[in-house]
């Protein structure tokens, strides 16, 4: 059977116009995806059952048995902390709010070790944005700054930007124009009309230098900023000018380098500076396919986007403090529950090395890095291949993802009601 119009659980451009063909509960070919989009869909690289460590040795458990197991490692902890969440629909991640208030633990998604630094800017000085759709129909100029599109968000520039011919550009490749900004040459700076090659660390200094120049101040700018001629930032500037609508897509490269949050908010305070000569968004490329949601659905439900403690009775948030990195590097945690996230494979290794002495349940389809180190591994249904939800794109916009095949797997909603009904039932409630 042909599903069509399927949406891709990868990345946070959440494709939405997949050809998948099913045959019982099999995915066999995927149009229209990236290679890492058509991997996800037809991988059955998939646990089939929880499992739980004992001794040296894995064991198959039940679903029941290992919510019950979950819950007793929760409702023992004194510290616990509910991290990741980027990769799972938000309905599982409203529920991950309510337990975490319900034991006094700390919620953090993927975002504190990502875009954090990028809402911290827009907590600051705002976010001049648009939807996706607006980039393609109008926009004819695009900045990638320090993102890589053609290897993290392989249909970005397909869709939306380079290649995408939109109502107000008609011509995709000859009526707009792609600049790239970056520590090194990459595959997207290949195919743009202007790369800008900064020296690592050199974001704040470029970005400060072509504010001034649309400021009119070219005076006071050296003859060359962190690796960039003057005569070249010069030209970038005019570009942006001279465009009708332009769009600044920015990455980790931003954000994760000295600076981050502050070179953020200079960035957002280049696009305004650009709105006084014409139209400017600026937008951050959000990696896992509903780490935007996660923000969304935090903020709904406590009034913050990530790094949330109950601890306090009340919903606290304090980057630097309440964010999982902290935590765990002060060694305070005595318990984790990993929803639809691989932190052995990303985090510090002081914060792996912690995470290996805890508990730690891990519920997640994959067997991965995290695996290693986890006491119990429950394995839910995917949202768009086995389970339904919502979820946002990197732009805002919600998306809901259907499920195309089953399984018989219980989703990730399921799995947590009944870990929250278990932790109520134990203390009483
Ligand atoms: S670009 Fe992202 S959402 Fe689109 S098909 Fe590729 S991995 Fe999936």
């Amino acid at each position: 059977m042909l599903i069509k119009d399927v949406v891709c659980p990868f990345c946070g451009c959440l494709c939405d116009d997949l050809d998948v063909e099913v045959e019982g509960d099999r995915i066999i070919r995927v149009d229209n995806a990236c290679t890492l989009g058509s991997s996800t869909m037809v991988g059955d690289h998939r646990l089939k059952n929880p499992i739980r460590r004992n001794g040296t040795r894995w064991e198959d458990t039940t679903y029941d048995a290992a919510i019950e197991e979950a819950a007793q490692i929760l409702l023992d902890a004194d510290r616990p902390v509910l991290y990741g969440w980027s990769s799972t629909h938000g309905e599982a991640q409203s529920l991950g709010v309510h337990l975490a208030e319900l034991i006094g633990g700390v919620i953090d998604s993927t975002t504190s070790v990502c875009h954090g630094p990028s809402i911290l800017a827009i907590q600051e000085v705002g976010h001049p944005g648009c939807t996706l759709g607006q980039v393609k129909n109008r926009a004819d100029l695009i900045i990638y700054w320090a993102s890589n599109p053609i290897d993290a968000h392989p249909r970005h520039m397909s869709r939306y930007t380079t290649y995408a011919t939109g109502f107000f550009v008609q011509d995709a490749q000859h009526d707009r124009k792609v600049i790239v900004v970056d520590t090194r040459r990459t595959q997207s700076a290949d195919v743009a009309d202007e790369f800008l090659k900064i020296k690592p660390g050199g974001d704040y200094a470029v970005l400060l230098a072509l504010r001034a120049i649309v400021r009119g101040r070219a005076d006071v700018v050296p003859a060359e900023v962190a690796g960039v001629s003057r005569v070249q930032l010069i030209r970038v500037a005019e570009m942006c000018k001279a465009a009708k609508f332009g769009a600044i897509f920015f990455g980790l490269g931003l954000t994760m380098t000295a600076g981050k949050n502050k070179n953020v908010r200079n960035a957002i305070e280049l696009t305004d500076e650009l709105n006084r000569h014409t139209k400017f968004i600026i937008s951050p490329m959000r990696g896992h396919w509903n780490v935007y949601g996660s923000n969304e659905v935090f903020t709904w439900m406590t009034g913050y986007p990530y790094a949330i403690d109950f601890s306090r009775g009340i919903a606290f948030y304090n980057p630097g403090e309440t964010t999982v990195i902290d935590i765990l590097s002060r060694g305070e945690c005595d318990a984790c529950l990993v929803v639809a996230s691989d932190p052995a494979a990303h985090f510090p290794r002081s914060c792996v090395e912690h995470l290996a002495k805890i508990p730690v349940i891990q519920i997640d389809p994959h067997p991965n890095a995290t695996t290693h180190i986890c006491r119990l591994q429950i394995p839910g249904s995917v949202a768009g291949i086995d389970a339904a939800g919502t979820a946002y794109r990197m732009d805002g916009v919600p998306i809901r993802m259907k499920s195309i095949i089953n399984t018989g797997i219980p989703n990730d909603t399921e799995i947590l009601q009944k870990l929250y009904n278990r932790v109520r039932e134990a203390r009483g409630e």
